[in-house]
């Protein structure tokens, strides 16, 4: 038999389709935190933001309201008002991005959060798919 090993894998490379490479594109921030006293820093909250593409004082208010605690944001770093680890605040950072950044229907993070009427929209830049998440 005849089996040329290198031909079949150039095809399969071809029909990988092209939009599975840009999902690689994405990639979760990772946080840079640092517990002070009693309080906890994360120095790159600016940057984390943006690449979410979301506004800081929206992502601050979510920080806030999931760990109970008073934040501020000072210059680039958000302060919260109590201890946590790095790892904590990653999961509730990924928690975030899994319900209010993906698109629920391609599942691309090229989206924007919109309110109307006091209901939350995800609207994707991908699909152009609206859809009411809940309440941050
Ligand atoms: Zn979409």
């Amino acid at each position: 038999m005849n089996f040329d090993y290198e031909s079949l894998l150039k095809k399969a490379m071809e029909k990988i389709p092209k939009n599975k490479e840009n999902k690689k594109r994405f990639q979760i921030p990772q946080i840079n935190s640092q517990i002070e006293g009693n309080k906890t820093s994360i120095r790159n909250f600016l940057e984390i933001s943006s690449k979410i593409r979301r506004n800081p004082s929206q992502l601050s208010k979510y920080f806030a309201k999931e760990f109970a605690v008073p934040v501020s944001i000072k210059g680039n770093t958000l302060i919260l008002q109590k201890k946590n680890s790095r790892e904590t605040l990653q999961n509730k950072f990924e928690d975030y991005i899994k319900n209010f950044v993906y698109c629920k229907v391609c599942n691309e993070p090229d989206t924007i959060l919109d309110k109307e009427d006091r209901i939350l929209f995800i609207k994707c830049d991908a699909c152009g798919a609206k859809t009411a998440t809940k309440k941050i």
